[in-house]
């Protein structure tokens, strides 16, 4: 089986990371009062924090400290399903708002900031995509979790990095060919792992992107008793020098479990904070972003990550705004694929407490 031609030219986007979000320095004062407030306004509001591995610490912090979660976006969107709280205060990007609203179209759904996009969810728009879907008849449609309503609503399967393998490893074991979109870089790490026969859509992250090999194989001289933590987003030569390759929640387990003293890590730097409070006696390194042909737009943290703060977490608790919505007719159809992941995750205990987050 092999990474199979698309028999139409699929053209993307070229996307352009903003600027990094420059948020007024807070004094300590300030920062209680602003926690305080967040507080309690979350129980004034019967409402619940779900927040993203990659957003700022203080906000992972609040999350934890107030009932809420810090995940990655499976565990993000099976929490928001299954916690009681009428709002949802979703800490991330806006896939992550959307998924949780088509979920729960009864539930209120606030982000700080609904410009907090992701360069493969707006580098696979939706009519494009239906044209690719359309080209590939026989082929089973399997979306990441980083896209539109629309495009999970055209998609069978919606996944995350979590357990994108297991479930590929499932429709390749019943001969099904795979569309997968968007992200090019895990699309072809699944593909070399499971020998599935998938078309890609040339998606990408523009952060992941930007790890460096070179320099990366500079690092690991420097750093012999580090271990290399890669995520799957990041290109095949980053991947190639992993010790680990995995979703957020593996790689922070990994810290924990392994007996190496430092970890080079390949993903968001926002991650530090979990490994961080996991191993509290390991030193973490940024994997590089510079080195030849850097460009270095996001030097390893998100941009849209970076539009949470609790500035204006604290603004959309006090105004109910902004708040996602999603068309109902597309949620109708988005929520059969991402139903499809939760049931085999159930079924086959994937990313359940106790039990691992592959
Ligand atoms: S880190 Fe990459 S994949 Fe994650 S939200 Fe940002 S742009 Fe999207």
């Amino acid at each position: 089986m092999s990474q199979a031609q698309s028999p139409i030219e699929v053209r993307i986007p070229e996307i352009q990371a903003p600027p990094h979000p420059e948020w007024p320095a807070l004094s300590a004062a300030e920062e209680r009062d602003l926690k305080d407030r967040i507080k309690a306004l979350l129980k004034r509001n019967n409402a619940t924090l779900v927040a993203h591995y990659y957003t700022d610490a203080r906000l992972q912090a609040l999350a934890d400290e107030t009932g809420g979660c810090v995940a990655d976006s499976l565990e993000m969107a099976r929490f928001g399903a299954e916690h009681e709280a009428q709002t949802l205060v979703v800490c991330g990007v806006r896939f992550m708002g959307e998924t949780a609203k088509i979920l729960n179209p009864e539930k209120r759904i606030l982000m700080p900031d609904l410009n907090a996009t992701c360069s493969l969810d707006e580098g696979c728009p939706a009519d494009p995509f239906s044209a690719f879907c359309d080209a590939h008849p026989d082929h089973t449609v399997v979306v990441y979790a980083n896209t539109s309503a629309a495009v999970k609503a055209r998609a069978d399967w919606m996944v995350t990095s979590g357990i994108a393998l297991p479930i590929v490893e499932h429709l390749a074991g019943r001969g099904e060919k795979i569309l997968w979109a968007p992200d090019k870089h895990l699309g072809h790490y699944i593909q070399r792992v499971t020998g599935a026969e998938m078309t890609l859509w040339p998606g990408a992250c523009v952060v992941h992107e930007e790890f460096k090999s070179v320099a990366l194989e500079r690092l690991r001289r420097l750093h012999p008793d580090a271990a290399v933590l890669v995520h799957p987003e990041s290109p095949a030569h980053v991947i190639d020098q992993a010790d680990v390759v995995g979703s957020t929640t593996k790689l922070i387990k990994a810290v924990g479990a392994m007996k190496n003293p430092e970890f080079i890590v390949a993903t968001d730097k926002g991650i530090f904070y979990k490994m961080q409070q996991t191993a509290p006696d390991k030193r973490l390194l940024e994997a590089p972003t510079g080195g030849e042909g850097a460009t270095c737009q996001t030097c390893a943290h998100c941009p849209w990550m970076g539009m949470n703060a609790l500035q204006n977490l604290a603004a959309c608790l006090e105004t109910g705004e902004p708040e996602i919505q999603v068309d109902p007719a597309t949620a109708r159809q988005a929520v059969r694929s991402v139903q499809r992941m939760l049931d085999f995750a159930q079924e086959h205990g994937i990313g359940m407490k106790g039990k691992g987050n592959a």
